[in-house]
């Protein structure tokens, strides 16, 4: 009898531990699946080269309205955004699309040192290349399609719709841009998406003021009418985020040509905005945390749930519903 309790007491002592640990799996396994983000699909618009005087630096949002007044109160607004690699065109691109900053070719004739998103992403999903899009006003960003990276050069490449007729020449107007990506988007609904707007840096390189201001509230105009494409389409609706940011700045009046010209370390020329909006972020949110372009990818491959080590960047936590750190 005493041999039976002392074996009870043992087997007790032996099972409980394992009951325990057969409960705390049970949990964490539901924790993960109530923790899963809703977004299935990542937009990333990229207004290429605004001054941050004439956007969110300027409390009258004149040529913003929409992005100040509409989009970014439903989403996040990081305010100090930045740059902090070299500040232009290609450069800023492969920024947000590796996560590493690098000098680059500005031409279009050299390809991205690292992989991007788009082929980690498309090879651990086992997704095709019309899942994951570059699309851009300007024909030189094809780049941001394949990398020189020897194990990764033609692997898992994105599409690419860029320039002239999507031929990876060429400038078009930004119109003709948001026409052939609706085609895109209706035709193939791609998983990832980088789309970029010229006209702002085109008419602040011609030198052109009015125009200038005019073409922010023409792409203002294009990112909500976006916004509105995406929750009208019911693939889209509700399980998209949307990214809308700069490549660079521009230099501040009194240095250099001032809104002219930008690519140097200016605050002037480091200077972006970053407005993310989604089903796993928070909305009405201002943060004044200094994210910037190389922490985009690593919150993408956070929410779309693949690796991307090559990253610099970080998960920009502060973004999302769920973030630990709750009032920031
Ligand atoms: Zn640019
Ligand atoms: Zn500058």
């Amino acid at each position: 009898m005493k041999s039976f309790l002392f074996n009870k007491k043992v087997l007790v002592a032996l099972i409980l531990p394992v009951v325990l640990l057969v409960l705390s799996f049970n949990q964490s396994e539901e924790d993960e699946i109530q923790s899963k983000y809703k977004t299935e699909y990542v937009m990333v618009l990229v207004i290429d080269g605004p001054r941050i005087t004439e956007t969110f630096g300027d409390s009258t949002h004149q040529y913003i309205p929409n992005l100040a007044n509409v989009l970014a109160p439903q989403g996040v607004l990081v305010a100090k955004f930045r740059n902090n690699g070299p500040t232009y065109t290609n450069a800023g691109h492969t920024a947000i699309t590796t996560g590493v900053y690098q000098k680059i070719n500005n031409t279009g004739l050299e390809l991205p040192k690292n992989p991007s998103m788009f082929q980690y992403f498309l090879q651990q999903k086992g997704l095709d290349s019309t899942q994951a899009y570059v699309i851009a006003s300007k024909g030189k960003l094809n780049i941001l399609a394949n990398t020189k990276d020897k194990a990764w050069k033609n692997v898992n490449c994105p599409s690419q719709f860029c320039g002239t007729d999507g031929k990876g020449i060429g400038y078009t107007n930004d119109a003709y841009t948001w026409r052939d990506a609706q085609s895109i988007f209706s035709k193939y609904h791609p998983k990832l998406t980088l789309m970029n707007l010229l006209e702002c840096d085109v008419r602040g390189h011609q030198h052109q003021w009015k125009e200038y201001l005019e073409a922010l509230k023409r792409t203002d105009n294009l990112a909500l009418i976006l916004w509105n494409y995406i929750q009208s389409d019911p693939m889209y609706k509700d399980k998209t985020t949307l990214f809308i940011t700069n490549d660079h700045g521009r230099h501040p009046d009194g240095h250099k040509d001032g809104f002219v010209s930008h690519g140097d370390k200016c605050e002037g020329c480091r200077s972006i905005y970053l407005v993310a909006i989604g089903p796993d972020f928070k909305k009405n949110v201002t943060l004044s945390t200094a994210y910037e372009q190389i922490d985009i990818s690593a919150t993408i491959a956070e929410l779309l749930g693949f690796d991307f080590p090559v990253s610099n960047g970080r998960v920009m936590r502060q973004l999302f519903v769920n973030d630990p750190q709750k009032g920031y």
